[in-house]
C-alpha cells in the first residue's frame, strides 16, 4: 500500500467501515495521513477495524436522523473539523419485481437511499459551518447505471444515489464542497461472498471472461478511487459518476 500525505490534516468519516470497501477506504485514507472515523452498526467488528488502522469507531445506523446528528456533533467536538464523508454503508437484497415485499423494499431504501440523503445533509451542514469546503463521496453501483435483473429495490436506491449526488453537487459547489458518486462493479467483499459469480466456478469464469480486465474487483480498487475523490487531485470534479468495474459496463 502506498503511503503519502494526500489527506494530511484531514478528518474523514466512513460509513459501513467495519468490513469490505469501507474498511479498505479507512486503511488507505489512514495511510494517506487522514484522521479516520469509521461508523457502522456492526460495533464489535467496527471497533476492531478502527483499532487495526489506528482510527476511531462510532456507532451509526445511517437510516437514523438522530444518530447522524450525534455522530457528526461528536466528530466536530472531538476533531474540530470534517473534511471527507464517504457514504459507503449499504445492503443488498435480491428479489424479482413480482416477489418484492414492501418490508424489504423499505429496508433497502432506508439504508441505501435515505441513509445517503441523511449523510449528505449532516455532512454539508457541518462543512458549511466550518467553512473549509469538503468532499462527499457516495457509493452507488453499476446498478445505478443500468437495470440489474432481480434487484428492484437495490437498483432504485443506487439510481437515487446517482441523482442525489448531482443535486447536492449543484447546491454545494458554492461552499467548496464537492460531491461525486462511485459505481463499483462486482467487488469481492462479505456482501458478495455468496454471489453465484463468486462461488460458482463456471459463473465466475464466465464473468471474468465478460470483464475486459479479466478479474473480480477488490475493495482496494474502490478505495483508490475514493482516495482520488477525497483529495485535491480531483479538485475540479463534482457531480460526476466514477465507474470502477474492470470495464464490463463500457
Ligand atoms: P459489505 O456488506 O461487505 O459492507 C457493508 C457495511 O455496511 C457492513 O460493515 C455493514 O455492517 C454496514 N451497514 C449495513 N447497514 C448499515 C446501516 N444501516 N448503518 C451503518 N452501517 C451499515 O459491503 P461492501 O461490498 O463493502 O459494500 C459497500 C458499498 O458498496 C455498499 O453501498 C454497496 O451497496 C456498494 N457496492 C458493492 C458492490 C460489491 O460488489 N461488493 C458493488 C457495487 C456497489
Amino acid at each position: 500500500m502506498s503511503r503519502d500525505d494526500t489527506l494530511a490534516g484531514k478528518v474523514a468519516l466512513i460509513t459501513g467501515g467495519a468490513q469490505g470497501q469501507g474498511a479498505a477506504e479507512g486503511r488507505l485514507f489512514t495511510a494517506a495521513g487522514a484522521t479516520v472515523v469509521l461508523a457502522d452498526v456492526a460495533d464489535a467488528e467496527g471497533k476492531e477495524m478502527a483499532d487495526e488502522i489506528g482510527g476511531r469507531y462510532l456507532h451509526l445506523d445511517v437510516a437514523s436522523e438522530e444518530e447522524w446528528d450525534t455522530v457528526v456533533a461528536d466528530v466536530m467536538v472531538t476533531h474540530g473539523q470534517l473534511d471527507v464523508v464517504v457514504n459507503n454503508a449499504g445492503i443488498f437484497r435480491s428479489a424479482r419485481l413480482v416477489q418484492e415485499t414492501i418490508e424489504q423494499w423499505e429496508q433497502v431504501i432506508a439504508v441505501n437511499q435515505t441513509g445517503v440523503f441523511l449523510g449528505m445533509r449532516a455532512a454539508a451542514r457541518a462543512m458549511i459551518e466550518a467553512g473549509r469546503g469538503g468532499s462527499i463521496i457516495n457509493i452507488s453501483s453499476v446498478a445505478g447505471l443500468e437495470g440489474i435483473f432481480g434487484s428492484m429495490a437495490y437498483s432504485a436506491s443506487k439510481w437515487a444515489v446517482r441523482g442525489m449526488t448531482k443535486v447536492a453537487a449543484k447546491e454545494l459547489g458554492r461552499y467548496g464542497i464537492r460531491v461525486n458518486s462511485i459505481h463499483p462493479g462486482l467487488i469481492a467483499t462479505p456482501m458478495t461472498a455468496a454471489f453465484p459469480a463468486i462461488v460458482d466456478e463456471e459463473k465466475r469464469r464466465r464473468n471474468e471472461k465478460a470483464t475486459p480486465l479479466g478479474r473480480v474487483g477488490t475493495p482496494e480498487d474502490i478505495a483508490n478511487m475514493a482516495l482520488f475523490l477525497a483529495g485535491e487531485e480531483s479538485s475540479y470534479c463534482t457531480g460526476q459518476e466514477f465507474v470502477v468495474d474492470g470495464g464490463i459496463h463500457s
